[in-house]
């Protein structure tokens, strides 16, 4: 079966080591910006690239925010 194009910006959790959909882009107070897992609900500390969350891609996962 062929592999679905991603239709938005993905991450790996860093948490639960699964595939997630960005939503939306949130941010701390520090500025730091982060997406929540949609298994998991672990804030993954993301590279913001620019990119609109409806932009295909893969965002690197730089940590987990408490
Ligand atoms: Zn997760």
């Amino acid at each position: 079966m062929p592999q679905p194009m991603p239709l938005a910006q993905q991450f790996i959790c860093k948490k639960c080591k699964s595939l997630s959909n960005v939503q939306t882009y949130e941010r701390t107070r520090e500025g730091t910006y982060f997406c929540v897992c949609q298994h998991c609900a672990a804030k993954n500390q993301v590279v913001r690239t620019g990119a609109t969350p409806s932009q295909p891609g893969l965002l690197p996962v730089t940590g987990l925010i408490q």
